[in-house]
């Protein structure tokens, strides 16, 4: 199994199983409803556990929570902590909607910041940062590999976090003094504050996977400055961190009606909502993980009529061959999904299929039975209310249903419904 590392800018081995794979991917900053592409890393390291766990690896996944942060500040006033819990709760909602399970932990920033401080005082012992009125800055200069994953050259570093105060325009804050309108605030040596944003996960991914662990994701907007200061942090302490730096590419909102009024109609919860879980996985699936990939109604409709021509596949007879060596090997070279969807197109083997679909939490897909007429009720009766513009009502009758174990999709004419 290779993955595409960002640090050598070169396909890199994963050591062979049983591992351990240990898997850091940044999370959200939980200030807002999650975005369709914040979904991506998500479902990759998810994706990439349970293929891993299907070759018999043993993998850990750490999944973080960014819960104090200068967005979280300028969202809610005086109420950061409240907005952050809510956040929290939506994040894992949408998420767990995704029906891919969830990572094996999801460490929130405000449960450790101990270890944060601890291991910030730890580079400030070791000369490589510095205290500056209440905050504390990471000193570049200290740090000859610096630039090297972001691929910048150490002496032409874009400059972060300006404050006059610091020695070089390139440091930046691994703790940040309280200021007014910031209404959390933790002890420190360097006086009352909070942690920067890098240090979190060079921490949280040390304290729960090691010093030194196999894979590190995240899109490709954190490679600078995010990444790179995680590095820095870790590797100038000695710590070898993470081998591969996997990362995934961003979403292209493409589309007239998408590039007006993006906010809204990507939110995950929507975008589950109005297409469903596996329609939202499958379109996934046609993008290379590391590469841009488009989000508009067109490729939308096109990932759902992939998943009826799969769910079609199942309602005919199955017709044993198919080989899964050829999908397994596109999985094990830089996990190409497109190329292993392409494999599993023309197989018409009911059980190949189905542990196919499974590996990227497909399997309802091989579930063609109808719905009883009392879930095929609710789900007129929830088109009427949407039809009456009740959409209280609405969302009361989709629980109702997926309670019964049916999802409700909106369709062009009426309604479909799926098994959960
Ligand atoms: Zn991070």
């Amino acid at each position: 199994m290779r993955l595409f590392d960002t640090y050598t800018k070169s396909l890199v081995e994963v050591p062979p199983p049983p591992g351990p794979v240990r898997m850091y991917f940044c999370g959200p900053t939980v200030y807002a409803r999650a975005h369709i592409g914040n979904a991506r890393p998500f479902v990759l390291g998810m994706w990439l556990r349970s293929w891993l766990r299907a070759r018999g690896y043993e993998v850990t996944l750490v999944h973080n929570i960014t819960d104090v942060n200068d967005k979280i500040y300028d969202a809610a006033p005086d109420a950061s902590a409240e907005l952050a819990r809510r956040a929290t709760e939506w994040y894992l909602a949408d998420t767990s909607a995704l029906g891919l399970g969830m990572p094996d932990a999801m460490p929130k920033v405000t449960d450790h910041v101990p270890e944060i401080v601890r291991f910030i005082g730890e580079l400030v012992d070791s000369g490589h940062a510095y205290p500056v009125e209440g905050d504390v800055y990471f000193r570049v200069a200290s740090f000859p590999e610096y630039g090297r994953l972001s691929g910048q050259r150490p002496d032409q570093v874009e400059e972060q976090e300006p404050n006059a105060l610091k020695e070089d325009p390139r440091d930046f804050a691994l703790w940040k003094t309280n200021k007014e309108g910031e209404d959390t605030a933790w002890d420190s040596p360097w006086g009352r504050g909070r942690p920067g944003w890098h240090i979190e996960c060079s921490v949280l991914a040390e304290e729960l996977l090691g010093p030194s662990f196999e894979i590190h994701g995240g899109g490709l907007d954190l490679v600078f400055p995010h990444h790179e200061n995680e590095l820095a942090q870790s590797r100038s302490l000695g710590h070898p961190f993470a081998h591969i730096w996997a990362h995934n590419g961003m979403l292209r909102f493409t589309g007239e009606k998408m590039s007006k009024s993006v906010g809204n109609i990507a939110r995950l919860k929507d975008v589950l909502e109005r297409w469903g879980r596996e329609t939202v996985l499958l379109y996934f699936m046609t993008g290379h993980w590391s590469k841009p990939i488009d989000f508009s109604d067109e490729v939308m409709e096109q990932a759902q009529a992939r998943v009826e021509g799969f769910r079609e596949a199942f309602r005919g007879d199955s017709h044993p061959g198919g080989d899964w060596d050829s999908f397994a090997a596109a999985l094990e070279d830089d996990f190409n999904t497109p190329d292993a969807l392409a494999v599993m197109h023309g197989w018409r083997d009911h059980d190949l299929l189905g542990r196919a679909l499974d590996v990227f939490g497909l399997a309802s897909v091989a579930e063609t039975k109808d719905a009883p007429a009392e879930v095929v009720e609710l789900a007129e009766r929830r088109r009427q209310a949407r039809a009456d513009r009740d959409f209280d009502e609405a969302d009361r009758l989709r629980a109702e249903i997926e309670a019964a174990g049916w999802e409700a999709r909106d369709v062009a004419d009426g309604f479909q419904l799926v098994p959960k």
